[in-house]
């Protein structure tokens, strides 16, 4: 896989229903959190893929030094993926991977590349 390829399947991720955001749209923002966790269950129970934020309290320095990235972990679900004999169902990346991907030419883990890729 070239670097392009891994900077491709990034994008899979914007087909996960983004629970984070839907939380913050739904308002009271004291308790987001809660919120998205009720959207998980509810993703869950349908078996619809879903993406979980939880936002870090630091900036994710770069390897090269020259960006901060505000952190977060995300954690990337796919009760049914494409590929019916995969077992990978759930991975987590954070913000700093994502930018050091797109940006620096690093690539994802073997286990990343088989979640994306399976993304309906
Ligand atoms: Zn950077």
């Amino acid at each position: 896989m070239s670097e392009q390829d891994h900077r491709h399947l990034l994008g899979n991720i914007d087909r996960l229903a983004d629970l984070y955001a839907m939380a913050k749209l739904r308002g009271d923002t004291s308790d987001i959190y809660a919120v998205q966790d009720s959207l998980r269950d509810e993703h869950a129970q349908k078996n619809t893929p879903y993406k979980w934020t939880m936002p870090l309290r630091h900036l994710y320095k770069c390897r090269s030094k020259e960006h901060m990235v505000p952190e977060r972990l995300y954690r990337l679900c796919n009760p049914q993926p494409h590929d019916a004999q995969l077992n990978v169902h759930e991975v987590e990346i954070r913000e700093g991977e994502i930018h050091e991907v797109l940006e620096h030419g690093a690539t994802l883990s073997d286990e990343q590349v088989r979640f994306l890729r399976n993304i309906r």
